[in-house]
């Protein structure tokens, strides 16, 4: 069985452990999904999510409990992350703000609030690499990826990148935890080729 993580100091962390189960179970997998507020949970996990909310807030609080550098050797060790939104900010190399205390783990610089404010929250038919059909993403106060270094772009919208992936690490600027389409947690912790992580492949 499979150990998940819900970075859970703020956002929508319920929904992202809703998701991960849902997803396991498509994939006939079963999952344990623990919030992680503290240190030392992040070690067991085989995959990990951070959630949006306000990426200031979010970087602080794992800086200060000592999870950022968990969630780095998460990431060093081939494990997937999947980090939306406020988490794309975080996870990125350069979040063009100075109150975020950026973790590099994707090589993106990111424009906070590109897609405007809260009353300009979309829904949106997004196609993303490696899906057959369109992705209903849901985009609140989102940000935009500007540059992209070492990621491969899975989905624009206006010309602009929203979804990247980076070995084991998926970056989106949507929030696919509040819809019920499973694809994009799937592609992240399932089909993610770029992981091949060999803790879940021994745990099958
Ligand atoms: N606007 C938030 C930020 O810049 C992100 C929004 C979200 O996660 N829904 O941190």
């Amino acid at each position: 069985s499979l150990t998940a993580g819900v970075v859970a100091v703020q956002g929508d962390v319920e929904e992202h452990a809703a998701a991960i189960e849902r997803t396991a179970r498509a994939h006939d997998r079963e999952v344990t999904v623990h919030e992680i507020r503290e240190s030392g949970l992040v070690p067991d996990c085989d995959l990990l999510a951070m959630p949006g909310g306000e990426s200031t807030t979010i970087s602080r609080l794992i800086r200060d409990e000592g999870i950022a550098p968990e969630i780095r050797d998460h990431v060093a060790a081939g494990k997937p992350l999947l980090a939306t939104c406020a988490g794309l900010i975080v996870a990125s190399s350069d979040p063009n703000d100075d109150r975020v205390d950026q973790l590099g783990l994707l090589d993106v610089s990111v424009e906070r609030n590109a897609f405007g404010r809260q009353k300009d929250s979309f829904e949106a038919p997004l196609e993303v690499a490696g899906l057959a059909e369109p992705y209903p993403a849901v985009f609140i106060r989102a940000p935009a990826i500007d540059s992209v270094g070492d990621a491969e772009v899975l989905a624009s919208w206006n010309d602009r990148p929203v979804a990247v992936r980076q070995g084991p690490v998926v970056g989106t600027a949507f929030h696919p935890e509040l819809t019920p389409d499973s694809r994009i947690h799937g592609l992240a912790f399932f089909e993610n080729e770029a992981a091949r992580v060999p803790g879940i492949e021994e745990a099958q």
